[in-house]
């Protein structure tokens, strides 16, 4: 359904061009949920960003690459032509929904908007239709919610009319940008269950950028690790949790909360932190943060390669994955003596 390869998208900014995503390639099918997930900065806004064309409304830019979308290239298409397939076949819910929403009109103008911009129907069944929306987005007193504006609304609350906003054509292909960050943990388990629900019922394509691991989890089919602006590790969600590829998965996989933990106990998390886009260091990008890198690590970029039956970028898988074995073997043996 999507097929990005060798995606570089970048900014102009003060201090000359940067590249905040460096040749990207993966793929989406149908009915499958794919999740990207890293740190803070690495690129995982401005990919979903690229696949809807939006960059060029910031200041940035497709410099080069493919995005196709059922066959067709997007990267080449006018901007009235990309208008045509945003909400019609791809959605996207944003990572700030109080930016994205109109504060001057109430909610069901702009969600009935949404509707008559994409289907032939009337003022009446477009409001039955939001109406629909909302209660299918859970909700409350819809009728009176499409009455009401914006600033109106709890952040929760917006959050889902953004959603009901995106669902409102029925798109095959529906990007969301953290859709939970800004919602407390209860809010956040119904939109997980909403995604849930759209990705079997539906049989809607969903890719879903998180930076929590544990989200990803339970939510996605393969999961994509990106670090500063490049893949990382392609894995199917169930494999990387057995064992991932890339000592940077591990990390993030170390630094999922455990619930079971002491209050005040320190998560363990990567030492470190992401580079800024103009002081990428040569070779692999995480290298600076890695245990395993030597000096290869740091002259070569690793390139995303099938190893072992998955993808990833690293020049040293074997050895990671032996003092893994190690590692395992070590906990295991300490677990029967006791
Ligand atoms: P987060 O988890 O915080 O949302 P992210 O992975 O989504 O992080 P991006 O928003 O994709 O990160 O940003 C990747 C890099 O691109 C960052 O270094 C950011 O500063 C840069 N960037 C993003 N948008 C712009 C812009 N409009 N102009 C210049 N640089 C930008
Ligand atoms: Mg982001």
């Amino acid at each position: 359904m999507l097929k990005v390869e060798n995606l570089v998208t970048g900014y102009r900014g003060k201090e000359g061009f940067v590249r905040a995503v460096d040749g990207v390639s993966f793929d989406i099918k149908k009915g499958e949920t794919v999740c990207i997930v890293g740190e803070s900065g690495s690129g995982k806004s401005v990919t979903s960003m690229s696949v809807m064309r939006l960059v060029e409304f910031e200041n940035g830019e497709i410099i080069s690459g493919s995005i196709e979308y059922m066959g067709e290239e997007l990267t080449t298409k006018s901007n009235e032509e990309m208008r045509k397939i945003r909400g019609a076949e791809i959605s996207m819910i944003f990572q700030e929904p109080l930016t994205a929403l109109n504060p001057v009109f109430t909610v069901g103008k702009q969600i009935v908007e949404a509707i008559r911009y994409h289907q032939p129907l009337n003022k009446k069944q477009a409001m039955d239709r939001a109406q629909e929306l909302l209660e299918m987005v859970g909700l409350s007193e819809p009728k009176t919610r499409l009455k009401q504006y914006p600033h109106e609304l709890s952040g929760g609350m917006r959050q889902r009319v953004m959603i009901a906003i995106a669902l409102a054509s029925e798109p095959k292909l529906l990007i969301a940008d953290e859709p939970t960050t800004a919602l407390d943990v209860t809010i956040e388990a119904q939109i997980l269950d909403l995604l849930r629900k759209l990705r079997e019922e539906e049989e809607m394509s969903i890719m879903l950028v998180t930076h929590d691991i544990g989200v990803a989890a339970e939510l996605s089919h393969r999961i994509i690790i990106m670090y500063a602006g490049k893949i990382m590790e392609i894995a199917e969600s169930k494999e990387l949790f057995e064992q991932p590829h890339h000592p940077y998965t591990k990390g993030l996989l170390e630094s999922v909360p455990k619930m079971s933990g002491e209050r005040g106990e320190l998560l363990p998390t990567i030492e470190g932190t992401i580079p800024g886009l103009d002081q990428m260091p040569e070779g692999c990008r995480f290298a600076p943060r890695c245990e395993f890198a030597t000096k290869k690590c740091h002259e070569e970029n690793p390139p995303l390669e099938s190893k072992r039956g998955r993808q990833v970028a690293c020049w040293h898988v074997e050895e990671f994955l032996k003092s893994e074995e190690h590692h395992f073997s070590r906990k295991e043996d300490s677990i029967e003596v006791k």
